[in-house]
């Protein structure tokens, strides 16, 4: 059994459901499971809704109608007729949710749940016309989830169950279950989301409850690089990426992949295949827990604005539980931390969102000299063994040197996946470009 999901812009055009229909038919054999998103720009659109004015609701149905009718303009009218109440029911039924007294988050992930609700079915009733047996299927019937709208966590047991039962009788009778991506529903019924992107996590828990055999994430580029190949042009695609390879690229932004999908699926060390819709042909990029090399640098992925946080204190030199008090004032402020450094005497500390850090500021002054540096950006090495791969630091160092790119800190550890480095914000693009051609395409300078 496979899971099959299939992003916004794979479902967005005609040709585009023709194409998913016949990998979904060549797939037969191993008893393809489908999860979708909603179609582009609808979620948008929905989240819209619940702010705007009546008027501006009234054009918003108008839009979110369009961009379904425009799929369904290709088809005969039998198709239509079956779908476009549907879609009626499906406004109406927000209609009611908006003028209901839900709590705002509730009130949120309810009515956008329905961007994923009107996609099913209508690739479902696609794939049916195209002679697949195919079913429309809610996955608040099988993701059980707990009550953190808007961004909720699955109950691996409870959706192992209910998953299994709804979907197992399908699959004998050779029916292709499909999925709403991105909703759930918590154990008293009421919707959430997963996140922003978070079909691929959809396809990730239902492919940890199936145990599947590979769950393929289709969407509109050929699968993982080595560097974002919207910025660097002869970044190299690659075929073979590590669970933890992929889940550092994930963190740092990598668009391909939602980055709580790679969890479940190591979990149960099912691989997962990256593929391009537009490009079906191709084998894509596969990740799985062990790769065929024992060191490398697979990629180059960056954060452009972060912000470095340093605390001074001589104090620290023979105090016990100086990082643990640290550490809890960041808590209590509710800030991430992103990389830690380490001295004797100080700790420097980089996070991405500062939003609480004026609040933390005050509290943090109180255990020794604090200082903020903004306008900090940060380049990392990802790879499987990239510790220990010959003359990594020395060509680091040696092209910041001639480029006078200022090294603020550096975070290695000896999980030997990542090799963090804090330079100006608006020296990153440079070094990227730079450190990509020596260390991944070895042209250049050592
Ligand atoms: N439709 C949702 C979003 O736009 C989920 C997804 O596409 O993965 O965020
Ligand atoms: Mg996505």
């Amino acid at each position: 059994m496979i899971i099959l999901k299939f992003g916004g812009t794979s479902v967005s055009t005609h040709e585009r459901l023709e194409t998913i229909c016949t990998i979904v038919q060549e797939e037969k054999e191993r008893q393809p499971v489908v999860v979708v998103s909603a179609i582009r720009g609808v979620t948008d659109l929905l989240l819209s809704l619940p702010s705007a004015s009546v008027n501006e609701r009234k054009s918003i149905f108008v839009q979110i109608r369009g961009l379904h009718g425009k799929l369904l303009d290709q088809y005969d009218s039998s198709l239509q007729d079956q779908v476009l109440p549907f879609l009626e029911q499906c406004e109406q039924e927000i209609q009611k949710i908006l003028a209901s007294k839900k709590k705002n988050s509730e009130l949120s992930d309810a009515i956008v749940s329905y961007g994923e609700i009107m996609s099913s079915y209508l690739i479902a009733t696609v794939m049916d016309h195209f002679g697949i047996s195919a079913k429309a299927i809610k996955a608040t019937e099988l993701i059980v989830t707990d009550n953190e709208f808007g961004s909720a966590e699955f109950l691996p047991k409870e959706t192992t169950a209910k998953t299994k039962a709804i979907l197992d009788p399908l699959l004998k009778e050779g029916i292709v279950p499909v999925i709403t991506g991105f909703i759930g529903s918590t154990s008293n019924g009421k919707v959430t989301t997963l996140g922003r992107g978070g079909s691929d996590y959809s396809a990730a828990i239902i492919g940890y409850a199936l145990s599947a055999e590979e769950i393929q994430i289709w969407t509109d580029v050929d699968g993982i690089y080595s560097a974002d190949p919207r910025f660097i042009k002869d970044a190299k695609l690659l075929p073979q990426v590590s669970y933890r390879e992929a889940a550092e690229l994930a963190a740092f932004g990598a668009k391909v992949l939602h980055p709580r999908t790679i969890r479940p699926a190591m979990q149960k060390n099912i691989p997962v295949r990256v593929c391009n819709t537009l490009n079906p042909t191709n084998e894509g990029t596969i990740i799985t827990k062990d790769i065929a090399v024992e060191k490398r640098i697979a990629a180059i992925a960056t954060k452009k604005h972060i912000t470095l946080v340093t605390i001074y204190s001589t104090e620290m030199l023979f105090k016990k539980g100086f990082l643990a008090e640290v550490f809890a004032l960041f808590t209590k402020h509710h800030i991430s931390v992103d990389l830690v450094s380490v001295s004797e005497v100080s700790v420097s500390i980089s996070l991405e969102n500062d939003e609480h850090l004026s609040a933390a500021m005050a509290d943090l002054k109180a255990i020794g000299t604090v200082t903020r540096s903004e306008s900090c950006g940060m380049i990392a090495l990802i790879g499987e063994g990239v510790g220990s791969v010959g003359h990594i630091m020395h060509t680091v160092f040696s092209t910041f040197e001639s480029n006078n790119i200022v090294t603020q800190m550096i975070s290695q550890s000896t999980a030997n996946i990542n090799i963090s480095l804090v330079i100006p914000s608006e020296q990153i693009d440079t070094a990227v470009v730079l450190l990509h051609a020596r260390l991944i395409n070895q042209k250049g300078a050592k």
